[in-house]
C-alpha cells in the first residue's frame, strides 16, 4: 500500500499518519518528491481499509498495490533516485563509470589499474577480492588482503572503492575497506545476503541474475530496500541464452524497462555481457544510446595475464578511445560523461 499525501499536507499531518501505520505493525518508508510525499507501507496490508486513512487529514490517497515491488517502483517515488559513491553519482545527468581489474592481484597492480583510472577521470574503481569462480581450482580471489592494497590504492588517487561480497560472513571486513558493496549475478537471489545489506548505510551494486527475469532483480532490489537502505543502483550484465557465440548476451532492452519501472539507477556491465574484449565498447555505446545511468567495466595494464576474466578486459588505450566515444553518444542522448 502506498499514501500519497497531499501537496500542502503539514509536517504534523504526515506524521500522524506515519505513527499510526506504525501503531498498526507496518513498516513506513518515506519519499519526498519534488510536490508531494509518498508514505511506502510495507506489511500484510490485505485487511486494510483503505478510507480509515483517506479520511485523515493530508491525505491525497491511499492505494493499495499488489504488486510485490513497491519501494523499488516508479508509483511510490516517481522521480529518479541518486546513489553518492564518494565523487560519483549514479541516476543524474552524467554518466557514472565504474573501471577496474576483475580481480585484485597484488599490490602493484591495483596501484597501478587506480592510478590508470583516476587518470581518464574515472572516480570510482572496481575490483574483486572474493571471486565467485565457476571453478574451485581458480584464483579465488585474495580475500581481505586484497580489499586493503585495493583501498590503498584509492585513496592515493582519490577513488572510491566497489567490491563485491559472496556471503554475509564478508560483509563486516568489508564495510571497513569499500565503498560500495557489488552482489555479484551468482547472488542476486541470495535473500540471506540481501537482507542484510539491507541493513547497513552502503550503497549497493546489485547485478542481475543470468537466468532471472527483470521482475526478479526489482524484487531482490527490494529486499535491499525493505531493511531500510535505499541506494541500490541495478546492473544489467548479461543472461544466459541459447547464443554461446558470446559469454552472456547483454539484454539492452533492460535498460529502458527498468527506467520505466523503477527510479533506480540502472547501469550496464558490457565487460562480463559479452565476455569478448573487442564487443565490449560497441555494447558500452548501445547502452548509453539506451539510456543507462552508468557502466562498469574490466580493464588491465596486460589483459593477456590477468587471473580472471582476461578475454573481456579492455587495455588501457582501449578504455581510454571508448571513453571519447562514449561522450560523443552521450552528447546525443543530452547527457554527460
Ligand atoms: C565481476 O564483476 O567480476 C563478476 C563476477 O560479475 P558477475 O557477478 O556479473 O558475474
Ligand atoms: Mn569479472
Amino acid at each position: 500500500m502506498i499514501i500519497i499525501m497531499d501537496e500542502k499536507a503539514s509536517p504534523d499531518q504526515i506524521q500522524s499518519v506515519v505513527e499510526r501505520l506504525l501503531d498498526n505493525g507496518f513498516d513506513v518508508h518515506r519519499s519526498t518528491g519534488a510536490t508531494q510525499v509518498v508514505l511506502g507501507v510495507v506489511g500484510d496490508t490485505h485487511n486494510v481499509d483503505l478510507r480509515d486513512y483517506e479520511v485523515m487529514d493530508g491525505v491525497h490517497e491511499a492505494i493499495r498495490i499488489t504488486d510485490p515491488v513497491k519501494l523499488v517502483s516508479r508509483t511510490f517515488k516517481p522521480e529518479n533516485s541518486i546513489v553518492k559513491v564518494g565523487k560519483v553519482e549514479f541516476g543524474g545527468n552524467k554518466i557514472a563509470m565504474v573501471a577496474g581489474p576483475c580481480s585484485v592481484e597484488s599490490r602493484q597492480q591495483i596501484k597501478d589499474i587506480a592510478a590508470f583510472v583516476k587518470k581518464t577521470g574515472t572516480h570510482l574503481l572496481r575490483g574483486g577480492a572474493y571471486k565467485p569462480r565457476s571453478s574451485p581450482y581458480s584464483f579465488q580471489g585474495l580475500g581481505e588482503e586484497g580489499l586493503k592494497y585495493m583501498r590503498e590504492a584509492a585513496d592515493e588517487n582519490g577513488l572510491a572503492v566497489v567490491s563485491e561480497v559472496m556471503d554475509r560472513m564478508d560483509i563486516i571486513p568489508a564495510l571497513k575497506y569499500v565503498d560500495m558493496i557489488q552482489v555479484g549475478a551468482r547472488n542476486m537471489q541470495n535473500f540471506a545476503l540481501l537482507k542484510e545489506l539491507g541493513k547497513l548505510n552502503k550503497p549497493i551494486l546489485l547485478k542481475r541474475g543470468m537466468s532471472a527475469t527483470l521482475k526478479e532483480l526489482l524484487q531482490a532490489a527490494e529486499y535491499i530496500m525493505a531493511g531500510g537502505n535505499h541506494d541500490v543502483v541495478l546492473c544489467e550484465r548479461g543472461i544466459r541464452t541459447f547464443e554461446n557465440y558470446t559469454r552472456n548476451t547483454l539484454d539492452i532492452s533492460a535498460i529502458p524497462i527498468l527506467k520505466k519501472l523503477t527510479h533506480l539507477p540502472v547501469i550496464s556491465d558490457p565487460s562480463h555481457g559479452t565476455g569478448i574484449r573487442d564487443k565490449v565498447a560497441p555494447m558500452a555505446r548501445a547502452s548509453v544510446a539506451a539510456g543507462a545511468d552508468g557502466l562498469i567495466i574490466e580493464v588491465h595494464y596486460d589483459p593477456e595475464k590477468a587471473m580472471s576474466d582476461g578475454a573481456q578486459t579492455l587495455y588501457y588505450e582501449q578504455y581510454e578511445q571508448m571513453l571519447s566515444e562514449l561522450k560523443i553518444i552521450a552528447t546525443a542522448v543530452n547527457r554527460t560523461l
